[in-house]
């Protein structure tokens, strides 16, 4: 099926692994033309050809706004921005230290509205893009252990909802994907015991690959999805329904 992305601007970050790499790769594959923003290189396709890196760190002002800059630069315009980035930094709330709380905000949350703001404007002016925040079925139904980082990815479902309100009249539309728990570097560290407890916590059975997430990011930004906005789309096998 053409999911019409052919020559699309997209502009993924954190797409030097896990579900951003996944997502650049597809988007690549279809078509579009993928500039991937990480603060280390993208790791280079099973093809060979490498990819469009442009080094930025998305928690810094100046940086993020450099990236999207790079982009408009080169081509002229952005049409699909994904805000994808994030860390975590799990604790305990008493023994949750603040700059652990600051930089989990800072990379998660504060990032989307910097290179939300660097897109919209041109969005607007040619009344078409889209918008896609990497959230987390953790914003939605909360996990213990997971304060600030939770606290990040609910922020993210606020901020989509009224960015798509903000932006909807002229035909920009803005949507959050949720996954549950996907296999990557952010996840390997987890203990097994506990991956254990979540896998049990799964009703398809499985834990998620970055392609699951990847596969619903791409119909969210093709024109598939056209009629589609201030979704907050759950790929997490049933987990958090
Ligand atoms: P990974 O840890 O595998 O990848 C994270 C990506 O974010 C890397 O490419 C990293 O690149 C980038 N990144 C981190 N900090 C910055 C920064 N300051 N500036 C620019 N890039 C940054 O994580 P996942 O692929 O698992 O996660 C991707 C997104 O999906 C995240 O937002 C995560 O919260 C979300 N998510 C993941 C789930 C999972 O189970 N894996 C579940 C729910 C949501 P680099 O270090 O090179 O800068």
């Amino acid at each position: 099926m053409d999911l019409l992305l052919k020559d699309k601007i997209a502009v993924i970050t954190g797409a030097s692994r896990g579900i951003g790499a996944a997502m650049a790769d597809k988007f690549q594959a279809e078509g579009a033309r993928v500039y991937r923003l990480s603060r280390t290189p993208a790791r280079a396709e099973a093809g060979g050809a490498s990819p469009n890196w442009i080094a930025c760190d998305v928690a810094d002002e100046a940086s993020a706004e450099a990236g999207i800059n790079a982009v408009l630069a080169a081509e002229g315009r952005v049409d699909i921005l994904v805000n994808n980035a994030g860390i975590t930094r799990d604790g305990l709330i008493m023994r949750m230290k603040t700059e652990d709380w600051d930089i989990v905000q800072d990379t998660n949350l504060r990032s989307a509205f910097f290179l939300s703001r660097a897109v919209a404007r041109h969005m607007l002016k040619r009344r078409e893009g889209c918008i896609l925040n990497i959230s987390s079925v953790v914003g939605i139904i909360g996990n213990g252990g997971q304060t600030n980082y939770s606290a990040s990815k609910a922020g993210l479902i606020g901020f989509t909802k009224s960015l798509a309100r903000e932006l909807a009249p002229r035909g920009v539309r803005v949507n959050a994907l949720a996954p549950g728990f996907i296999r990557t570097s952010m996840t390997d560290t987890i203990p097994e015991e506990f991956k254990q407890k979540l896998l049990d916590s799964i009703p398809l059975g499985r834990v998620g690959e970055a392609e699951d997430a990847a596969n619903t990011a791409l119909f969210l930004c093709s024109p598939l999805a056209a009629y589609l906005t201030g979704v907050v789309l759950q790929v997490d096998g049933g987990m958090g329904m």
